[in-house]
């Protein structure tokens, strides 16, 4: 069998045309674009990567956006005190801190800080109330990740009731928010996490497989039903050529993009499964471009709150 290829970059563009109509309805009645403020604190390179993508789609999209930029050096009480100001300021819809924080901000550095959002600027859906939101299935902001994947299979009209979703991790902003709002829709949810026992036989129960783990091609053929639908969230950059060849060996066109750049992107499913599932996500072009969507649709709507 050869997995239908899930097309999260198609369907994200549909999402984002769709919001064109809106931010003109925004812009109209609030006098400005729907905005977004994105609090960046040190200089992880991934978190450079998506904090630019996020920044050009807002403003392709016609939105308002500001990166606030701190030091890695920053204390806890200066990131707090930028979200503080963000919060009340009338100019803001949406607030993002881009996750990881530095570590020596503190073990409970994220959730101090995700504490502190304003639930109504809230468009990443980390802050309790949002968490607790998703989990009554009450309007809110879901996290964007999870929120893109139930977009990707209702859009791809993918059957998602009656249906045994398998979820593989427990994160507070991938894992079980997906498991929920899975459980919305009326599948039957298992969440996995590393002390599972067997695995690879629970995942092979599922219908629906959504892999969220954060380590490259975890997720070999013998985890996967014949025919299963399989959601890929990981991201994962291999710097190892070792890791690489063995990941890629049959697949000569990304070992291409490794020798050219020397690095190369991987979800935690194995190209492989593509010969077992019946439909998949690739990465990149699947998960990914949907979660920054689902923030432009997150900002645009907690601009549309305001006007209510
Ligand atoms: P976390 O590290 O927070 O969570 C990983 C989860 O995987 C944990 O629940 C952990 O279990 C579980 N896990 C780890 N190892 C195993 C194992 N050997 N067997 C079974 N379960 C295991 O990661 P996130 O949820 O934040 O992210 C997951 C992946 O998704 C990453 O690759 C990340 O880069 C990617 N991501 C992609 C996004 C996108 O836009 N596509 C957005 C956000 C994340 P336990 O709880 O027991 O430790």
């Amino acid at each position: 069998m050869t997995a239908t290829l899930l097309d999260g970059k198609a369907v994200a563009k549909d999402i984002r045309d769709e919001l064109e109509a809106r931010v003109t309805n925004v812009v109209q009645r609030l006098g400005r674009p729907p905005a977004l403020a994105i609090v960046l604190v040190g200089d992880d390179p991934a978190s450079e990567v998506y904090v630019r993508n996020k920044l050009k789609t807002a403003e392709d999209a016609g939105m308002g956006v500001n990166l606030e930029r701190l030091p890695g050096s920053s204390s806890l009480a200066a990131v707090l005190a930028v979200v503080d100001r963000i919060n009340k300021d009338p100019k803001y819809d949406g607030i993002l801190v881009q996750s990881p924080l530095p570590k020596t901000l503190g073990a409970d550095a994220e959730q101090r800080v995700f504490d502190a959002i304003d639930p109504g600027k809230d468009v990443d859906g980390f802050s309790p109330v949002s968490a607790g939101r998703v989990s009554q299935n009450r309007e809110g902001f879901a996290p964007c990740t999870p929120a893109g994947v139930i977009e990707l299979l209702v859009r791809t009209k993918t059957p998602i009731e009656g249906k045994h979703a398998v979820v593989i991790g427990r994160s507070d902003i991938v894992g079980k928010p997906m498991a929920a709002l899975l459980l919305h829709k009326n599948a039957t949810v298992t969440i996995c996490h590393s002390r599972t026992r067997d695995l690879p036989a629970m995942a092979r129960t599922a219908d629906i497989l959504v892999a969220a783990i954060g380590r490259p091609a975890f997720v070999t053929p013998d985890f996967v039903k014949p025919g299963a639908v399989v959601i890929d969230v990981g991201i994962n950059s291999v710097t190892s050529a070792e890791e690489a060849k063995r990941i890629f060996a049959r697949y000569p066109e990304r070992l291409q993009v490794f020798q050219k750049r020397g690095s190369v992107l991987v979800g935690d499913v194995h190209p492989d499964v593509a010969e077992t599932a019946g439909a998949l996500t690739p990465v990149p072009g699947g998960v990914g471009p949907l979660t920054i969507a689902l923030l432009m649709a997150n900002t645009v709507r907690a601009a549309e709150l305001r006007l209510r």
